[in-house]
């Protein structure tokens, strides 16, 4: 088993979550936290970095109850994250509370259980054939807005306006018909993920990613089964090396238009026989 996370910047805090736990209940989660750009208000006293731990922990704890499935168990972990906000004081309503994609995987018994919620994805290996799952509805949402930022060259004040504009809309549009789903501050979003299962005597390896790290595969750097290579060698950090040298290449984002030149970036990696 594989984990790690990197920040975007060495000055900035990384809202990219990865946790996981072996044993008889093999169970993984990652999350990608959405911020925002610090000019814009959240409504919240704690922040991004700390809404991403606790849920990563809420869930894990609500996990390892068999007797639930995942979304049940998502949903018990933003009520007791929501529960941690009030007391005190954040608003709950407010359209920057902080809010994150969710990636679950638990195995249990002869089975893998899955869970997406928003554009981070799970991939997996199963007989050779890769099954990738993520929900890339944020990708429809404000497409002019995202248009207007990618004309001016990323890290310059046009830019960054443009983004800030692009981000305002984009809150709007959480868990709004034609928006998109994103996990906050309301248990019942649970039910907007993807959910599944797979036979676990069928899976090779799986992973979970943020979207930072499938850049990786978005960018053309590689195809999922080298990804996966990268990531089960005994240099998997590479995986991580080869987005930022990329990245680097293209740092106004004219060949890769992007709202971030660099993005946090958060991979767990496991094989079949670990499970
Ligand atoms: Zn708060």
């Amino acid at each position: 088993m594989y984990l790690h996370s990197r920040p975007a910047r060495a000055d900035k805090p990384n809202e990219d979550y990865v946790a996981a736990a072996g044993g008889t209940l093999t169970q993984a989660i990652l999350l990608d936290g959405a911020g925002g750009p610090s000019e814009l208000p959240t409504g919240c006293r704690h922040g991004t970095p700390w809404y991403v731990a606790q849920l990563a922990d809420a869930a894990m704890a609500h996990m390892r109850n068999p007797m639930i499935g995942l979304k049940s168990a998502l949903q018990r972990a933003i009520a007791t994250v929501t529960d941690e906000h009030r007391d005190y004081s954040c608003d709950l309503d407010h359209p920057g509370t902080p809010s994150s994609t969710v990636v679950m995987v638990r195995h249990m018994a002869d089975t893998v259980e899955y869970l997406v919620l928003g554009d981070s994805t799970f991939v997996a290996d199963v007989n050779g054939e890769i099954v990738a799952v993520s929900d890339k509805r944020i990708d429809q949402v404000g497409a002019d807005l995202r248009k207007a930022m990618a004309a001016s060259p990323t890290g310059m004040p046009e830019h960054q306006a443009a983004r800030i504009r692009f981000v305002e809309h984009q809150r709007r549009m959480r868990n709004k018909p034609g928006g998109y789903p994103c996990v906050g501050t309301v248990p019942e979003v649970a039910h907007e993920a993807l959910t599944g299962t797979l036979p676990s005597a069928e899976v090779r390896r799986i992973s979970l990613l943020s979207d930072g790290a499938t850049r990786f595969v978005e960018f053309g750097l590689g195809l999922w089964t080298d990804l996966f290579d990268i990531l089960g060698s005994a240099t998997p950090g590479r995986l991580f090396d080869q987005v930022r040298e990329a990245e680097a290449e293209d740092p106004k984002g004219e060949r890769w238009p992007r709202a971030k030149r660099h993005d946090d970036i958060a991979a767990i990696y496991v094989e079949g026989a670990e499970l």
